[in-house]
């Protein structure tokens, strides 16, 4: 059973005048359907305006559809009765750390969000020191949150969520205010989560370098899903990518001018490594599909 199924996903905004009067619908979601595996790295992409929150706000019934159903882990999302339930499942994290922290030290801000859904007090603790160890900050658990960096605060609103034990965690632009060194530290976590705790996540990012390594990809374009596959299937269609306003990761750019120029390079080249043996592998009048074939196979 997939942890999240979007069946026929719609979802209008009412901008309602002076009066209270609906004054105009903004169809943010059109008929989205689309199936996330339990314990799979997912990554949603897409321009700004394209209904990424909005339908990240679906996974935890901060909206319920207009039209057509959101299963989290089984549950109706429009189903009341369920609503504790879908968000102890799907975890929400944002994009700015400082709007989500509240507490006088790290410990405490963690042990907010069990001790919300009711959490015995020995179980939040054991709790909080599983979350910490989860995101790597043992160390800072009686430091004041606002002398953390960017990318500590982030790991930390990673952690208080963690500590609810969600079968799920959805971000949304969670690296968007971090410098790079901060971006590639909270994503370390995220896939620590995945691989060691099976979490599911789902991933909203501008960020291509953050999709190279999710196991699924969706785009979404004014409201609908595109798009969907494995980050080399999404990358290697760059003239898609290009129409829908986004990037693709560097690397796919620069061997992707080249196969333009008339290098033969095979389509989807992600890393420098693939890069690197398939130019290499030209060079020597060798086979470069071979090679980034046995780059991938090497991982
Ligand atoms: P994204 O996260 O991909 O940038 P959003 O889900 O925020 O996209 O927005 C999708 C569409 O819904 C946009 O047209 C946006 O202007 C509109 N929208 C988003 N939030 C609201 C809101 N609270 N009220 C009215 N319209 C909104
Ligand atoms: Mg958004």
């Amino acid at each position: 059973m997939p942890i999240v199924s979007a069946q026929n996903l719609s979802f209008s905004y009412e901008l309602r005048d002076e009066e209270g009067n609906v004054a105009e619908h903004i169809d943010a979601l059109k008929g989205v359907n689309l199936d996330i595996l339990a314990g799979s790295f997912v990554t949603i992409l897409g321009a700004n305006g394209s209904g990424k929150s909005t339908f990240a706000k679906q996974l935890n019934a901060l909206l319920v559809p207009t039209g057509g159903t959101v299963f989290v882990d089984g549950m109706n999302t429009a189903d009341e009765s369920h609503l504790l339930d879908v968000r102890k499942t799907a975890g929400m994290v944002f994009q700015n750390p400082d709007n989500q922290m509240i507490a006088s030290n790290v410990e405490e801000e963690i042990a907010f969000g069990p001790e919300n859904l009711g959490v015995e007090p020995d179980d939040i603790w054991r709790r909080v020191d599983m979350a910490l160890a989860a995101v790597g900050m043992n160390a800072y658990r009686k430091t004041s949150p606002n002398k953390l960096s960017g990318g500590q605060k982030q790991r930390i609103a990673i952690a208080g969520i963690v500590a609810m034990e969600p079968k799920c965690i959805v971000l949304d632009e969670p690296t968007a205010m971090l410098d790079p060194g901060g971006r590639r530290e909270v994503i370390r976590t995220l896939h620590e989560l995945n691989e060691k705790r099976h979490v599911t996540i789902i991933l909203i990012t501008h960020y291509m370098e953050e999709v190279v390594d999710a196991d699924y990809c969706f785009v979404m374009h004014q409201g609908e899903l595109v798009m969907s596959g494995t980050p080399r299937e999404i990358f290697s269609d760059v003239e898609t990518m290009r129409r829908l306003s986004l990037d693709v990761p560097q690397v796919t750019e620069v061997a992707y001018e080249l196969q333009q120029a008339g290098v033969p390079l095979p389509d989807g080249i992600l890393t420098s490594e693939e890069l690197t043996k398939a130019l290499t592998a030209v060079r020597d009048g060798g086979d470069p599909a071979a090679a980034v074939e046995g780059c991938r196979r090497a991982k």
